[in-house]
């Protein structure tokens, strides 16, 4: 419990205005929404007084056909010259994809860099707080722990639904980020956004809701949330559907204000030139992206039928993504069995309410149907 003097209390809701001044002497239960509510005021202090890095190439921006301003090696080898620090030009395609304004795209070095730096911003190590709900992808926890900030958690339901109630109660007044992952990675289902917007909605912090597998879901994007929520971040990556986990591009989506900071903190040229340069390519064939989600599609639901079929199959969670979690007689000796087998699956049966589950990514036609070979000679064992 903290007590806190003479502070002006603002409370958070969609246009983040209505200020509650309390003046007095205040004590903070557990359940009080927290004091710093207003996205500026929920950045950690540090990160609001200092100064961002000034490159070279972001200082210069008329038009010089001589760059002696950042000692490069002059000579032209494509690579030679530091990458465009924001990345307009990919910024500009993502926007005429998605149909979103360049100022609200930030680009990581995956969306793993986007968590961290989130992190960063909002979280003042040994003092703030993040939460998850399990299970869930783990970069949260461990993004979380890099920086000393605490971890809550607030358990799926059974059936792997978001505890709407139980997630607002756990809210504690250092719980600086909720990070909600829809589809979720390892159970593959989709949170229905109703849900999704009650939370962002009621909870006064900013809620990461992280789209990693979104181009393979049945339901639309939260970016669809954005104009009315200013404490919402959405990210998504080219690692899954667009085929490029080797690059490691990461996007987020949020309001400008929460953009900039991202900006003013990140490495400067955290996107390299080459990332970038393959960004654009693969944003010029949409068509080998949308040909390749279909396929991925088509095999999951043959994948899922398939499984389904088996006596040692407990149980297909349904997916939304590009993977099926698959509840299992005996998960640990069937993983041993495909692992003989050089069939390397994710054996997920230890983490909390996937007892008995191994999860495995959506392969080529060819690379499935090795796979339901083998398992078929497993069942004859
Ligand atoms: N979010 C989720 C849910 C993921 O599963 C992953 C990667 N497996 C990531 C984010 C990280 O993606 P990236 O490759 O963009 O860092």
């Amino acid at each position: 419990m903290r007590v806190i003097l003479n502070k002006t209390f603002y409370y958070c809701k969609k246009d983040i205005s209505v200020a509650l001044h309390l003046t007095a002497q205040t004590q903070l239960s557990t359940q009080t929404p927290k004091s710093m509510s207003t996205i500026k005021n929920l950045i950690r202090p540090n990160i609001q007084k200092m100064t961002a890095y000034s490159s070279a190439r972001s200082e210069f921006k008329g038009k010089a056909h001589i760059f002696l301003d950042a000692n490069e090696n002059p000579f032209d080898t494509d690579l030679n010259r530091y990458p465009d620090p924001l990345q307009w030009k990919v910024k500009e395609e993502i926007g005429k994809w998605k149909n979103i304004e360049v100022q609200s795209i930030f680009l990581g070095n995956g969306s793993d860099e986007v968590i961290d730096l989130l992190i960063r911003i909002f979280c003042e190590p040994r003092e703030d707080a993040i939460m998850i709900l399990p299970p869930t992808y783990g970069m949260y926890q461990v993004s979380a722990a890099i920086s000393d900030v605490e971890v809550q958690e607030v358990l799926l339901t059974n059936d792997y639904q978001l505890d709407i109630t139980a997630i607002l109660e756990a809210v504690q007044p250092n719980t600086k980020l909720l990070f909600v992952c829809s589809p979720n990675n390892p159970t593959g289902n989709s949170f229905n956004l109703k849900a999704i917007e009650e939370l962002v909605e009621g909870f006064e912090g900013i809620v990461v809701v992280d789209e990693a597998y979104i181009d393979f879901a049945g339901q639309a994007s939260c970016v669809n949330l954005l104009k009315e929520y200013k404490n919402l971040v959405v990210t998504q990556t080219f690692s899954k559907a667009w085929g490029l986990a080797g690059i490691r591009l990461g996007m987020a989506f949020a309001a400008k204000e929460i953009i900039d900071v991202l900006n003013k903190v990140k490495p400067p040229y955290n996107v390299n030139q080459l990332t970038q340069n393959a960004a654009l390519e693969a944003l010029q064939n949409v068509e080998r992206y949308e040909w390749e989600r279909a396929n991925i599609l088509q095999q999951r639901n043959f994948l899922k039928e398939e499984l389904m079929g088996f006596d040692f199959v407990k149980k297909v969670f349904p997916s939304d993504a590009n993977f099926l979690l698959v509840r299992v007689k005996e998960a640990q000796e069937l993983y041993d069995y495909l692992t003989s087998k050089g069939i390397i699956v994710r054996n997920r049966s230890k983490v909390v309410l996937c007892e008995g589950c191994l999860r495995f990514t959506v392969g080529t036609e060819e690379e499935n149907l090795e796979l339901l070979e083998a398992l078929r000679i497993y069942t004859e064992n």
